[in-house]
């Protein structure tokens, strides 16, 4: 079947900022601008360090503005815009400036909490944010939304589950939505023996079955942490308590997330595994334009399935649930030491199954506190880095 791309509908170029412009969720949002060239300008691009292919999508869509966060690479992303207009700039601060700027649309698609000041940024000047990293929701997801309600921003999921959930959920009738259902698609070891998971490598885990992603959210993903993320990360973009978010497992990725009504009604997002779908949708918004996504056919398919989570192999989905009702700080160190974990995970230092006995050394060794501001979140996020940093080191020692 032959793949059209439909021309969009927006009236005049949409302004839009890439937090995070080199990464997956990055490079398939430039991708869809590429194939639209009149429909965006570009206010900001932005990365960490790989300022070869920051310069290259400089050079390509024209920004105001090119920052880098590692400012000992300043010098180099200079001078690789060097006759161009981009201005350059790097740092921490340089990456609120970029968010700051007045554009239609921010795309948030860092990885971690080193979103969450950017993407406040953008919140903060009442922008229309499409929201990639979840992180800054589970970790600060409070003070993001006090700031989305005083700012009057608006967060468009970016994160196919919630896309789906987005695209079905009626907001005029939300006391009719009984449940909202998040699929899974299980990730790499689904069927795999919990004595097999102990000597897993980064590669087989990093190695999704259905979708291309980064790194963290791939690994996320193996030990369905990820899962837990998106329970958080949907009990604060939709009006639905956490023991009405359901978890379900669905091995091809088809029906991206689900909505349940009063009548016995389940409404479905479908589609391929493609983020250039549920990015579309928010580039768009509230209209609709095309993406190159390979069409769904589910003749081809053949037949969905669908099984509970076995939460004896994948404990993390209970540790995400558990720290969403605690509340508190619980959610940010559960993420802060996920993000560590991970890592160390990444780095060959402990092993698969000790991410989530890092995670959950964290959370039971970290006092309940409440985290009512930005700086609450820094402080709790700093230290229970520090901790899972000591669990990785006796972890590693173990190996
Ligand atoms: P990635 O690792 O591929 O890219 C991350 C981007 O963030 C890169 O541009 C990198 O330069 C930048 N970055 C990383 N650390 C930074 C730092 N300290 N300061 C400034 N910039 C930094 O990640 P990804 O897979 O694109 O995921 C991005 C976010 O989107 C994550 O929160 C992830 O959970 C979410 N998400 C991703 C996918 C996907 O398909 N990849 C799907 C759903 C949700
Ligand atoms: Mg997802």
């Amino acid at each position: 079947m032959a793949m059209t791309t439909l021309p969009l509908s927006t009236p005049r170029p949409r302004r839009i900022s890439i937090l995070g412009s080199t990464g997956s969720v990055g490079s398939n949002t430039v991708d869809l601008l590429r194939r639209d060239p009149g429909a965006f300008e570009v206010e900001a691009l932005t990365a960490r360090s790989n300022v070869e292919l920051l310069a290259q999508q400089a050079r390509e869509l024209h920004p105001r503005m090119a920052v880098i966060a590692d400012e000992s690479l300043y010098g180099a992303l200079k001078e690789a815009l060097t006759g161009t207009n981009v201005a350059v700039a790097a740092g921490a601060a340089a990456l609120e400036e970029a968010a700051a700027l007045d554009s239609d649309l921010v795309m948030a698609a860092i990885v971690g909490a080193a979103g969450l000041k950017p993407t406040l940024a953008a919140v903060a000047r009442g922008a229309t944010v499409a929201l990639a990293n979840k992180e800054c929701l589970v970790c600060a997801g409070d003070v993001m939304m006090r700031e989305v309600a005083r700012s009057g921003a608006v967060l468009l999921p970016v994160d196919s589950e919630h896309s789906a959930i987005f695209q079905v959920f009626d907001f005029d009738n939300v006391e009719a939505i009984e449940r909202i259902i998040l699929t899974a698609s299980g990730g790499p070891f689904l069927d795999l023996d919990l004595a097999l998971m102990k000597d897993v490598t980064p590669e087989q885990a990093v190695a999704h079955p259905n979708w291309d992603m980064g790194a963290k959210i791939s690994v996320d993903s193996a030990t369905m942490m990820n899962k837990g993320l998106e329970v958080i990360e949907a009990s604060y973009l939709f009006p639905v308590p956490e023991d009405r978010i359901e978890v379900l497992i669905h091995p091809q990725s088809v029906v991206h997330s689900l909505v349940g009504y009063a009548d016995g009604s389940v409404l479905a997002q479908l589609g391929t595994p493609d983020m250039r779908t549920p990015i579309a949708y928010a580039l768009a918004w509230p209209r609709r334009q095309g993406s190159p996504a390979a069409r769904l056919d589910l003749a081809r398919v053949g037949q969905l399935t669908f099984l509970p989570l076995d939460s004896r192999r994948f404990p993390a989905l209970g540790l995400a649930r558990q720290a969403l009702k605690s509340g508190g700080a619980a959610p940010t160190v559960l993420n802060a030491a996920n993000e560590v974990a991970v890592q160390g995970f990444l780095n060959r230092e402990i092993g698969f199954l000790d991410i989530i006995r890092v995670v959950s050394e964290a959370l039971d060794r970290t006092p309940r506190a409440s985290v009512a501001t930005v700086e609450d979140v820094i402080a709790v996020d700093r230290a229970a880095r520090a901790l899972a940093g000591e669990q990785v080191v006796k972890f590693r020692g173990r190996r």
